[in-house]
Parts: C-alpha cells; structure tokens; sequence
C-alpha cells in the first residue's frame, strides 16, 4: 500500500503513476488517481494492478497539476472498483487517500449517515470525505476542514486530500509513513522515498501528527493546531 501525491507546474499525472509503480513492491490490491484542473476533480481506480489503472485511464483526460494517486492493500472492504482509493464526497468536492486503519470508522459512518451523507464503498477510509463535506457544508475552508476531519480519527493514518477548486494537497500522518520531497518545479508526498526521488533528492521525513498543505508557493509543514513546526530538509544519498 502506498500514496503519492504532487504539486507544481506541468501536468502531474505522468509523475503520480510512475510513482505508484515504484510504490508496488509494498504491496497491492488496487490503484488509483485524482487530478484537480479547472473543470474539478477527476478520479480514476482499479482492482487490479497498475496495468488495469493504465488501461480505465484511456481516453480519460486527466490533465492538471496537482493530483494524489493510491496502491491499495484492502483492510476494510474487499478489493474492489468502488473499495479503491481515492474516495470523495457526493459533490467530488474533495478526494483523499488513505494508508491505515481508522479504527472509530463505524461510529462516524454512522453519524454522518444520520446526517444524509450517503456512502458508496465498504472502506473505513470513506468518513474522511464525508468529514470534510460536513465541514465546508458548515462554511469552513479546506485547510480548517481538513484539519478537524483529521481530529476526530483514531487509528492509524497517512492521510493527502485535493480540492476541486484549489491548486493544493492537505495531507498528515499518524503511525503510518509519509515523506516529504522538495523539487525545483514540484513537490511530493509518498510512503516512501522511491515514489519521488527520480525527480528530487530533497527530503523531509514528517512526523506523526504533522499537518502539511502544498501549494503554488511551496510548502507548509504544522501541528494539527496549526503551531509552527520547524523539519529538517536532508539530501538522501541515492538516486532512481
Ligand atoms: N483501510 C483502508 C482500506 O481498506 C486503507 C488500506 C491501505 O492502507 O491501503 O481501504
């Protein structure tokens, strides 16, 4: 299971799958993508290997920017087209992946359920868009939306979000890997540093519980509060 996600000039898919395919050796069941353009969010997954992602992605044009994409090793849900990640909201508002296990799933799904936010995969990870949709419902941005979606988890978490409307990844973790990468036009979010390292070799290795936001200008490493957090950036000695 792995995440991958990118921000910066030119189309971002290219770099997301090859990602996705340095991320196979953890292991698999499914794949999937979301590109953010101005006509919104586009998401593609399959069960299956990367092949069958490459084959649905066919004639889809997925240009853009910014985007996140998924290998998925299913824990909730078996491996499926609609188990695959990234999961949205009704509105495709906002798409996230998930690495992990949100152990408070049930009580949350079924709050949100309550409420009319209508589920359409068996996953534990699909609260998390739903969370977020409850709170840009209520007139919130995306980064605070993010942020207490975030709080109300329990479990372990590699979390990275996209939104239709803004050039930008939210992403945190929580007992679960993610890795910052600092390119000269892009940057990256993976599980692990082969996922980006052919195209930068600058590093921050995240923290549990550290809130990171990419964008335009760059990148914003917080506490789930919001507190400054200062990380240092490494050189990794390797490369593709
Ligand atoms: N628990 C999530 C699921 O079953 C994520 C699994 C993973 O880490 O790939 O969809």
């Amino acid at each position: 299971c792995g995440i991958i996600a990118r921000v910066g000039e030119d189309d971002a898919l290219g770099e997301i799958l090859a990602g996705l395919r340095t991320l196979e050796y953890r292991g698999y069941d499914s794949a999937g993508v979301a590109v953010r353009s101005d006509d919104g969010l586009g998401v593609c997954k399959r069960e299956g290997e990367t092949d069958a992602l490459d084959a649905a992605l066919v004639g889809r044009d997925l240009s853009g920017s910014v985007g996140i994409g998924h290998t998925r090793w299913s824990t909730h849900g078996p491996p499926s087209d609609a188990n695959a990640h990234p999961h949205t909201d009704a509105d495709e508002r906002v798409a996230v992946v998930h690495n992990g296990i949100i152990r408070n799933y049930e009580s949350l799904r079924r709050e949100l359920r309550e409420e009319g936010y209508r589920f359409t995969s068996e996953t534990d990870t699909e609260v998390v868009p739903h969370l977020v949709a409850r709170e840009l419902d209520a007139g919130t941005d995306a980064e605070t939306a993010f942020r207490s979606a975030v709080d109300q988890l329990e479990g372990s978490y590699a979390l990275a979000m996209v939104v239709a409307d803004e050039d930008a990844v939210y992403a945190t973790r929580h007992g679960s890997p993610l890795v910052l990468g600092i390119g000269d036009d892009a940057r990256y979010l993976a599980s692990d540093v082969p996922a980006f390292v052919e195209f930068t070799d600058r590093v921050v290795y995240l923290e549990d519980d550290d809130v990171v936001i990419l964008d335009d200008d760059g990148h914003r490493i917080a506490t789930i509060d919001g507190g400054p957090v200062e990380r240092e950036t490494e050189t990794v000695g390797w490369t593709a």
